[in-house]
């Protein structure tokens, strides 16, 4: 089970969160290369901590559209912290020399983020981004900052052991509440410069409670009066890798097949199988019951 922290201080708020399990979870149902599951794992990552403050039945859904190997990724969260995704090619990864780490960045390669929030209006919202870097941390912060004028920092990472299991996996988000300081802002920019890799945090046994006292260590915001930034820490819940699929629900979605279709679907095969993309659970139809017979 993964962990997510809430909190905030006068000048940000903060999401920090360890999803080794929901990343660990994401492999094993989609089996993915090294490489394509450190970019799917930090957008997981990156999601639940966007979807944070969902409420009732509100819905989180980021998607990235790219011109690299790995063409799609979608992640969905809702306001309980469950996450489930898919992408088009979990398989691929980029051949290097021996001794050198593919990027994420190269896999992903260039296109737009589409992040769609339905809070259960008439429509949902959609905001879309460009790919800045591939890195989803960086192209999260960069959606935030042109679509919601939200200054961010964004910080994802995945490691993997010698075995391709996940070893640790998590990040932290810090957004700029409106009239933050410059001097905040100045110090900020180079507490996140100085911060070591959140996987090695993680890697290092650290808390989440210790990694927000890190962030804010030293963030002396006016030092005449040696004025500390104190934050306050809202929340604290699990995470998990998790679909709600159930054949009910697969049977509305087939309910719009119309019924010639159906009987050809059935001329070569007794049963429709239909596999769900979040979590490879597999539900089978008889054309009796596609029909309603
Ligand atoms: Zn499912």
């Amino acid at each position: 089970m993964g962990k997510l922290l809430r909190g905030s201080s006068k000048n940000a708020r903060f999401f920090i969160v360890d999803t080794k399990d929901v990343v660990q979870e994401a492999l094993d149902i989609h089996k993915c290369s090294p490489t394509a599951i450190k970019a799917f794992g930090r957008l997981l990552t990156g999601t639940i901590m966007m979807g944070t403050t969902l409420k009732g039945n509100d819905l989180l859904t980021v998607r990235t559209n790219t011109d690299g190997l790995l063409k799609q990724m979608l992640v969905t969260t809702d306001a309980s912290g469950d996450v489930k995704g898919y992408l088009s090619t979990p398989e691929v990864d980029l051949e290097v020399k021996e001794g050198e780490t593919p990027k994420v960045g190269d896999l992903i390669g260039k296109g737009t983020l589409t992040v769609i929030k339905d809070m259960g209006l008439k429509k949902p919202y959609v905001g879309v981004s460009q790919i800045v870097s591939g890195e989803i941390g960086e192209d999260i912060a960069y959606y935030y900052y042109t679509s919601e004028q939200t200054p961010s920092v964004v910080v994802l990472g995945v490691s993997l052991g010698p075995d391709m299991r996940v070893k640790n996996a998590g990040g932290y988000m810090i957004q700029l509440l409106p009239g933050a300081t410059e001097s905040f802002i100045t110090k900020l920019e180079a507490k996140v410069k100085a911060m070591r890799p959140m996987t090695e945090l993680l890697a290092g046994g650290m808390s989440l409670k210790r990694i927000a006292k890190l962030l804010y260590e030293d963030m002396e915001i006016d030092s005449e009066i040696a004025l500390v930034e104190d934050y306050n820490i809202y929340e604290e819940k699990k995470v998990s890798y998790r679909c709600n699929c159930n054949k009910d629900r697969f049977h509305k979605g087939l309910a719009t097949i119309q019924r010639e279709e159906i009987e050809e679907i059935f001329t070569e095969k007794p049963e429709l199988e239909v596999e769900c993309h979040f979590c490879g659970k597999k539900y089978s139809f008889s054309k009796e019951e596609l029909l309603g017979e």
